[in-house]
């Protein structure tokens, strides 16, 4: 049984003060200040739409990788190959909220031009919420869609096996929208749950659902010490010290796409998969993207977004399984939580506040 399983209190941070916050903290570590703003804002994002395990909880980590040489400031895209519908890319261990972005806006700029593109990115710094980058494509009236995989994260067993050889790597199909309409956004972790939220279990938050974790002789877990080893109360988590596994969503489906995710990031990129690296630099977390953007008037599609809102109310209509309990679309949940958090702030567990105080502090940044 996992070992607290209360969920913690929170600070609610209006937006605007977090932003400013978290930009502050990056300028201080390193970065000029568009980069360090827009770090802020694309971990901002990922809080927003209610995935706080890729939001600004990073940003101690992240600091710490500047400081280790693991990530760099400044960088930008080296383009490696390219033809008018591809490019494969280098973001030389740039951060991933600026290298992402600049892999994105190729991908639009050839694919408003050809019709279709495909992006391979490799070595890019951690990418934060891949539906981010389905968000800005189809804000440009283009479907995309997105296959992750994190070098040197590996944490996932393959279906019928206990070792880690995938790490949680994300898919993401974003649909652009008409206007008033949520954008349809599929966008998820192929691993049963998130690391972040073993995270989040470990330190007295939601309890992990059953079987979300694997230990070595089979059996399945719930809980975090299968991933952390011993917890301690305050001790960092790591899941070096334990000897089990997250398990793959789906049994033999999810974890062929956790699979095909390694071979078209990992490898058809040219990076790394998330197995281990003759003479890499441990610790170095990159992430490979494999990106496709399709103009759905280059197909023909005529009212694409509006048939695809048509279809979404269709398979909303759909009589609930459970009364009273609303069937969702994808990217519906995310784009009522942003309206939310919007209007009210971001709920932060104090265990994050605090470790985002330390990190301010120990830069000499002033906490709001
Ligand atoms: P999740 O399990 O919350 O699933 C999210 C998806 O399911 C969304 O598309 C959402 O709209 C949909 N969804 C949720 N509830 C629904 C419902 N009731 N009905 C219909 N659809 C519903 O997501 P996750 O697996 O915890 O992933 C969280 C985030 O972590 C994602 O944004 C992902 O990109 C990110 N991630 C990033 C990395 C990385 O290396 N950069 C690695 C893993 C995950």
């Amino acid at each position: 049984m996992p070992k607290i399983l209360n969920e913690l209190p929170t600070h609610l941070i209006p937006v605007e003060a977090l932003q400013t916050f978290i930009a502050a903290i990056f300028a201080k570590a390193g970065c000029e200040p568009g980069e360090a703003g827009q770090i802020a804002h694309h971990l901002l994002g990922a809080n927003l739409t209610g995935h706080d395990s890729h939001g600004v909880i990073r940003t101690p980590r992240y600091v710490q990788w500047l400081t280790e040489g693991k990530v760099v400031a400044g960088q930008t895209l080296t383009i490696v190959t390219e033809s008018a519908t591809h490019a494969v890319v280098d973001g030389n261990y740039g951060f991933g909220q600026t290298i992402g972005p600049l892999a994105v806006d190729l991908g639009i700029a050839k694919a408003r031009a050809a019709g279709m593109s495909i992006i391979a990115l490799r070595h890019s710094g951690h990418i934060g919420r891949i539906g981010d980058w389905a968000e800005r494509a189809a804000a440009q009236g283009l479907v995309s869609i997105h296959f992750v995989n994190v070098s040197q994260g590996e944490l996932v067993a393959p279906y019928g096996g206990v070792d880690r050889r995938f790490s949680t790597n994300p898919m993401c199909v974003g649909v652009p929208a008409s206007a008033d309409e949520p954008m349809l956004l599929l966008d998820f972790a192929t691993s049963l749950v998130a690391e972040g939220k073993v995270l989040v279990a470990s330190n007295g938050g939601k309890v992990l659902p059953d079987g979300a974790l694997i230990r070595p002789d089979g059996s399945h877990s719930s809980d975090p010490e299968t991933l952390y080893g011993p917890l301690t109360t305050n001790g960092p988590r790591d899941p070096a010290n334990g000897d089990g596994a997250l398990r793959a969503f789906g049994d033999h489906k999810g974890s062929g796409i956790a699979f095909m995710c390694e071979i078209l990031a990992g490898v058809l990129t040219g990076g790394e998969t998330s197995g281990p690296i003759p003479g890499g630099k441990r610790g170095r977390i990159t992430n490979g993207m494999f990106s496709i953007y399709l103009d759905p008037t280059h197909f023909g599609a005529t009212d694409f977004a509006a048939k695809a809102a048509d279809y979404a109310r269709y398979v909303k209509a759909s009589r609930p399984a459970e009364p009273g309990v609303e069937v969702l679309v994808p990217g519906e949940k995310e784009a009522r939580t942003r309206a939310h958090r919007l209007a009210h702030g971001v709920p932060l567990q104090l265990d994050t506040w605090g470790a985002l105080v330390a990190t301010a502090q120990a830069l000499g940044v002033p906490s709001p």
